[in-house]
């Protein structure tokens, strides 16, 4: 595809690549996924990241966060398997999953920096990088180098500035593709029609709609991403579809809502994924 140009991805090819469940699935069929989100200061935005996973088909979802976050999991979301926010993670940390993602909520303390590092060196699932951990990336772009899996950076406008080491984007279509060839990752720059690339094959994606501009909401789109990931879906389709089927649920629950909460996209996700298989 020439620089610049790029498909509008709309609900007949996500409705193609949306796979069928197994009939004799089970849960590992499907992925275990970490997610690395939550501080002290920050206790929504990784409920909200994990609720997204747990909704889009994940086999089983662990949150790696505060105590105080992980003691309230059993209440707020029991399908959830929670591990106490540790200082550093080495490689044994990382064996068994079949995605990563790390930043919502992180905080930007000296230890979020540290598990930033610790993710980008010692892990080798699918990763996805999103909020904090894009501010902490922004300093430290060499992580990027010599990455042999799948990385996917989830920055806003304001975010991927901060990447870029730029105030102003004159074509964010163009500036995205030549920053996913050059490090080798898929860019979603999120927004109305959130564009998606990965440097060869760039996206719009034809879902979604105002009444999803609340906070909360792209944390929930990382879990997504990282849920589609974990189940064995090839890295730019899951992302492409991660992002179609988001949008989507938040026009079901458009449809007779003048704002959409995080959390009730969440809970249209399975009916999204319905529609479209
Ligand atoms: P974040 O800023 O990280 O919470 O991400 C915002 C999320 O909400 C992204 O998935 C955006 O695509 C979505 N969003 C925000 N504003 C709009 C809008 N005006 N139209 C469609 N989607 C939006
Ligand atoms: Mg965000």
């Amino acid at each position: 595809m020439e620089a610049g140009l790029y498909e509008i991805y709309e609900q007949m090819q996500a409705s193609k690549e949306l796979k069928d469940r197994k009939f004799d699935g089970y849960k590992q069929s499907y992925g275990v996924d970490l997610i690395i989100a939550g501080s002290k200061q920050y206790r929504g935005a990784p409920i909200l990241c994990a609720k997204g996973a747990a909704y889009s088909g994940a086999g089983i979802v662990k949150l790696m966060s505060d105590e105080s976050v992980i003691d309230r999991l059993p209440e707020i979301l029991p399908e959830l398997i929670g591990l106490n926010r540790l200082e550093h993670l080495s490689k044994e940390d990382f064996m068994g999953y079949q995605a990563i993602a790390i930043g919502p909520g992180l905080s930007l303390a000296a230890s979020s920096k540290q598990l930033v590092a610790d993710v980008l060196k010692n892990s080798t699932a699918p990763l996805v990088i999103d909020a904090d951990a894009l501010t902490i990336l922004s300093e430290h772009l060499e992580y990027l180098e010599n990455q042999d899996r799948a990385i996917v950076l989830t920055p806003h406008l304001g975010e991927y500035k901060r990447l870029c080491h730029k105030d102003t984007i004159e074509d964010p279509m163009m500036s995205i593709q030549s920053f996913a060839k050059k490090y080798h990752v898929i860019v979603v720059l999120k927004g109305p029609y959130t564009m998606v690339s990965d440097g060869v094959n760039s996206y719009r994606i034809a879902s979604g709609n105002p009444a999803m501009a609340v906070g909360g909401m792209g944390d929930t789109l990382t879990g997504m991403i990282t849920a589609m990931l974990g189940q064995g879906y090839e890295p730019l389709t899951a992302v492409r579809l991660a992002v179609f089927i988001h949008g989507m649920a938040g026009d079901l629950v458009a449809r007779n809502a003048y704002t959409v909460m995080p959390e009730k996209l969440s809970e249209n996700i399975p009916s999204a994924m319905y529609i479209l298989n």
